[in-house]
């Protein structure tokens, strides 16, 4: 879509209440690539990660380090253990001029000290800035004082610099609980412009408690943006999450040079007022379409899983068109299969999908 600065304007006339201001400024005095403190690491990181789950190409992510960016994000079962492979030759030579983090399952201590050793090889070096637990969603989860032992124990061996979360569900929860127990140093949140309100106070406050926070799914997962005069709609989107105060830094999936160019180029710009007229014409775009991880289909589920899941997959499937992730993904997916063979769904989403026509056509698909 293309259309001209006064037609746009018009068009979205009166939806930008929705949003809100920005919160911390982005751009750098001298147009280098702005850097922030990840909490209590004490490490100076750039505001732009590179998010390397999908890249095949290492001279892709290598570009993108070339041009300032100093954190990246993967994780052992990326591309079924493929991708720590793919950014340990981007790192080649360079490795201390990176922060690299990547991701772990819980579970037993043999194999999670087995998967630790296996990102170590694929990787290619001998210690990971960053190692986060995947897919953590309760408090539970978070005060598993046997899998801190565990972690801090590598830790003392050298092979892991800091430990971390991941979440996507139960967010708050999980935030809240990081905070309170001290024992994790970040956290990867998936957070964008259409998240609730309460996910960006919390934000704010774990990192006020001296909490990195990382943010993911900051573009709302793939689907095709508009164009328009200044910046595009992901490109607003990014900037929208790097301005809300707490945040660190964000991950963004990057397959391609133009789309480590583009996300540059958003977070090198000054200004931005009409981001907010963006985001809300992105927001009226992906309605029915993308989650926004607000969690409130959980509650209302009557098998207590919610449509996340499989709304998900849906979203690898549909906006990301990634067949092989959505595969990967969906062997942890758990929800995915209660709700495709749920009966009927009567979960509202705040975001308008139809959970059980996702769940159904993407487990089709995927079979
Ligand atoms: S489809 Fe069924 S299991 Fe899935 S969210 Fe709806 S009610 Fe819950
Ligand atoms: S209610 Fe909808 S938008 Fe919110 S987490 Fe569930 S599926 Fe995602």
């Amino acid at each position: 879509m293309s259309i001209g600065r006064r037609e746009f304007l018009k068009k979205t006339a009166g939806l930008v209440g929705t949003l809100v201001f920005p919160g911390q400024a982005l751009a750098a005095a001298d147009n280098s690539m702005p850097a922030r403190i990840l909490g209590r690491t004490g490490v100076r990181v750039s505001v732009l990660g590179y998010g390397a789950m999908q890249c095949s190409d290492p001279s892709t992510i290598r570009h993108g380090l070339d041009q300032g960016i100093t954190y990246i994000d993967t994780a052992d079962c990326y591309m079924g253990g493929r991708n720590e492979k793919i950014v340990g030759r981007a790192v080649a030579g360079i490795r201390d001029r990176v922060f690299i983090a990547t991701k772990v399952h819980m579970g037993s201590e043999a194999r999670m000290r087995s998967s630790v050793d296996r990102s170590l090889s694929s990787l290619g070096v001998t210690s990971v800035d960053l190692m986060q637990l995947h897919g953590m969603s309760s408090r539970r989860q978070i005060e598993d004082k046997g899998v801190q032992r565990i972690l801090e124990a590598m830790k003392a061996e050298g092979k892991i610099r800091f430990a971390g979360v991941t979440t996507h569900s139960n967010q708050r929860e999980v935030l809240e609980a990081v905070m309170a127990d001290g024992f994790y140093d970040t956290v990867l949140v998936a957070v964008n412009f259409r998240s609730p309100p309460a996910l960006f106070e919390i934000i704010e406050k774990t990192a006020r408690g001296g909490v990195g926070i990382i943010a993911m799914k900051t573009q709302s997962g793939g689907f095709p943006s508009g164009t328009y005069p200044e910046l595009n709609s992901h490109q607003s989107a990014l900037r929208f999450v790097l301005e809300r105060p707490g945040i660190h830094t964000a991950v963004p999936g990057m397959l391609s040079r133009r789309m480590v160019d583009e996300n540059l180029a958003a977070v090198l710009r000054k200004g931005g007022l009409s981001d907010l007229f963006l985001l809300d014409a992105f927001r009226a775009d992906l309605m029915g379409k993308a989650c926004a991880f607000c969690s409130g289909c959980i509650d209302q589920c009557r098998y207590g899983v919610g449509g996340l899941d499989a709304v998900r997959i849906a979203m690898y499937l549909d906006g990301y068109k990634d067949l092989r992730l959505a595969s990967e993904r969906a062997v942890f997916a758990s929800g995915l299969k209660v709700c495709a063979e749920c009966e009927g769904c009567t979960v509202e989403c705040s975001q308008g999908i139809d959970i059980k026509t996702a769940a159904s056509t993407s487990a089709a698909l995927l079979a």
